[in-house]
């Protein structure tokens, strides 16, 4: 493979990406990619399947139908004489340490401090040294803010610094790609700030992201791509201030009208 054909293997590329809850089609053909470096924002009603998409990313859901690779590796499947066999439980382990997704609700370890929290997984998943883990953890709460916070308990955290812990957390296994799912929705207001500036700074050092929000000044001023979403499709997709100015279908206005 050159240079070229490398570098332009997508992130994230879905292709007809359905699923299904039995009888309920929640994604109904989801195609897109994220390029690498690039930042992709989603937007849209509740219930449309965002979050569905996310999971399926990562592969804590299964696709009914279609295809989801991240960085050119199928999801959760292998492939072998044109035939898709679904991985085994390490396997899966193993490719979703790549992707590191910051939910709406930060589930911390409420017993362990935030470098506590930070570095556990790296240590117990990824067998890296403990004082290694600490050192690294330690510049990764520096780099959310929160270097002053290493020995304090998630009780004693405000909810933006508990978040910020959160991301921190996901970044100490060094993924590739990183998923958030409507990562200020839970947080008031005035910590909403410190969240998406923490998520724009990553943006800048090159980090892939797909971010589900509805943070409309961060899509304008972060996001390389606007997605809307309604009823498991893609109903409009583009550069997010065009979009944001000019929408071309009468769901996004309406939509947008909303939280705009
Ligand atoms: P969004 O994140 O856009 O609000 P979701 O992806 O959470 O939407 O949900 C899309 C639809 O899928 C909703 O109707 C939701 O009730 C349904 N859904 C999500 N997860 C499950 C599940 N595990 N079982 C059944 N239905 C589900
Ligand atoms: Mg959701």
């Amino acid at each position: 493979m050159t240079a070229e054909s490398v570098s332009a293997t997508p992130m994230v590329k879905a292709e007809l990406v359905c699923k299904n809850f039995g009888a309920l089609q929640v994604l109904k053909g989801i195609t897109l990619e994220v390029q690498k470096g690039q930042v992709l924002v989603m937007v849209g009603p509740s219930g449309s399947g965002k979050s569905t998409f996310l999971r399926c990313i990562n592969h804590l859901e299964t696709v009914s139908a279609g295809r989801l690779y991240v960085d050119g590796a199928l999801v959760g499947y292998n492939e072998r004489g044109g035939k898709l066999h679904e991985m085994k439980p390490r396997e899966v382990a193993k490719q979703r340490r790549d992707v590191g997704m910051v939910f709406q609700h930060f589930n911390l370890f409420p017993h362990r401090t935030a470098l506590g929290n930070v570095i556990e997984a790296p240590v117990q998943v990824a067998g890296v040294k403990k004082s290694e883990a600490v050192e690294r953890g330690k510049e990764l709460l520096a780099q959310v803010g929160l270097a002053d916070k290493a020995q304090a308990y998630p009780a004693q955290l405000s909810g933006g610094q508990q978040q910020r812990v959160a991301i921190a957390r996901a970044l100490a296994m060094q993924p590739k790609l990183m998923l958030f799912d409507e990562p200020t929705s839970a947080l008031d207001p005035e910590l909403v700030g410190e969240v998406l500036g923490v998520m724009k700074k990553l943006a800048g050092q090159g980090m892939t992201m797909v971010v589900v929000t509805h943070e409309m000044g961060f899509a304008r001023e972060v996001a390389d791509e606007l997605v809307f979403m309604d009823g498991g499709v893609v109903v409009e997709r583009g550069n997010p201030r065009d979009v944001m100015a000019n929408p071309q279908h009468e769901r996004t206005q309406a939509f947008l009208s909303k939280v705009m």
